[in-house]
């Protein structure tokens, strides 16, 4: 985002454009890189993103009845949308307002009650679909902004996370877990969030880097199979944690060092996870807990390296990140394989590795500090040469979580 004020001023002017009235509240919320720690958010393991400094805007005003009309500013042929509070449910054919009533509904669960009706206005540049998460920037934005109409005081950050991750699984049928809603609720300017997805614990962790610097590179290949395949995913590591569970319960393996059943894959070490394999017996599920397990104690390590400013071993844990997605958890692509192994082979390149669910979407790479402009170049003609398709580039800026923004008097 160029800038955040300038930006709302004009979506100040396009709300009293659309709706004849002016806001009440308008609040922004962050899309997220995660630096390493993927797919393991459902596992109860750790994870480490940052907010980006471009996100989505909420812009809304209380309505005298109990209609709800949404505006997308970035799908301006879809015109007003328009729901009920007395229907919040999903449609077919709901597009992004299926977040908006989601979130509204999942409030409404948690005893946060929408009295009126909304006039509500969106609009981000979180590209849609890249694995750079908008639907969470949209879902978090949605929560701040009743909390902030509807002064739900005692609706913390955190809560907003959880109603935004309810909304996604139980509204949109998207089973993903907290690490996207929670990060951008939670980011801090110039810092990355370790995020123990077990316990809701966190930290966050200065990404002031000397020496190197992260970009994040768009294979612009969507894959329509993501939903389907992340439930898929889901699923093989619910049952390759019910087969362990089954064989602690039964004697057959011993518990873990915490001496309770495993709540989630990523409880597991990898000492452990190697003494359980056996009771997998299929391989796919055997492959899938593998990366889960060893994906949390490289996102542990990654940490650490990070603190410590290490960049060349954070870089090699990214490598490795990638080459378990792509070869156990089976969730990277063709064209993401080969703008990673670009990356991968340049000297100046600590480490590639795709980012978000998969199946295309984003990489982000951490670069030696000053070849920003080389990568561009190299990445971007080796990958359009192979793949015929032309990347984009994003600068990461580890931004802030999601805010109230003050509109113009
Ligand atoms: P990702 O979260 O990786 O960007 P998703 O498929 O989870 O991808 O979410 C993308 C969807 O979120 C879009 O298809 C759209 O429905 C919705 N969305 C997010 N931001 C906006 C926006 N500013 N305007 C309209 N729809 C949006
Ligand atoms: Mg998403």
């Amino acid at each position: 985002m160029e800038n955040i004020r300038e930006k709302l001023a004009e979506l100040q002017g396009k709300f009293a454009e659309i709706y004849g009235v002016s806001l009440e509240a308008s609040v922004f919320a962050p899309g997220r890189v995660n630096l390493i720690g993927e797919h393991t958010d459902y596992n109860g393991g750790f994870v480490l993103p940052c907010a980006l400094s471009y996100g989505t805007f909420a812009l809304g005003r209380k309505r005298a009845d109990r209609k709800l009309r949404m505006y997308s500013d970035n799908v301006t042929r879809l015109g007003i949308m328009e729901g009920s509070l007395d229907d919040l449910k999903a449609y077919e054919n709901d597009h992004f307002t299926g977040y908006v009533k989601g979130v509204i509904w999942a409030a409404e669960e948690a005893g946060f009650v929408c009295d009126t009706g909304m006039d509500i206005l969106i609009w981000g540049d979180v590209p849609n679909g890249s694995g750079l998460s908008s639907s969470a920037a949209l879902e978090v934005a949605i929560g701040l902004l009743i909390k902030t109409m509807f002064s739900f005081d005692t609706m913390t950050q955190p809560q907003i996370a959880l109603l935004s991750q309810k909304a996604e699984n139980e509204f949109m049928g998207m089973q993903c877990g907290i690490m996207d809603q929670f990060i951008s609720a939670m980011g801090k300017e110039g810092h990355a969030l370790l995020l123990n997805t077990g316990t809701l614990t966190y930290k966050h962790i200065p990404l002031e880097l000397e020496d190197a610097e992260i970009v994040i590179v768009n294979s612009c290949v969507k894959h329509s199979l993501v939903g389907s395949a992340y439930n898929d995913r889901r699923n093989e590591c619910e049952k390759a944690l019910a087969l362990i569970r089954q064989a602690m319960q039964d004697g057959v393996l011993a518990l873990p060092a915490s001496g309770k059943l495993p709540e989630g894959l990523c409880e597991l070490t990898a000492e452990e996870f190697e003494a359980a394999a056996g009771v997998l017996k299929d391989e796919i599920l055997c492959a899938r807990a593998k990366h889960a397990v060893y994906e949390n104690d490289r996102t542990i390590r990654a940490a650490e390296a990070l603190s410590h400013g290490n960049t060349a071993l954070f870089g090699k844990l990214m490598r490795e990140s990638h080459a378990s997605l792509r070869d156990l958890y089976e969730v990277s692509c063709e064209e993401m394989d080969i703008l990673t192994d670009i990356a991968n082979a340049k000297e100046y390149v600590l480490g590639a590795r795709m980012t978000g669910g998969g199946f295309g979407g984003c990489s982000v790479n951490l670069i030696k500090a000053g070849y920003g402009k080389q990568f561009r170049k190299e990445v971007g003609e080796a990958y359009t040469a192979k793949t015929g398709k032309k990347p984009l580039f994003y600068a990461c800026v580890p931004g802030e979580g999601a805010r109230v923004v003050e509109p113009q008097a």
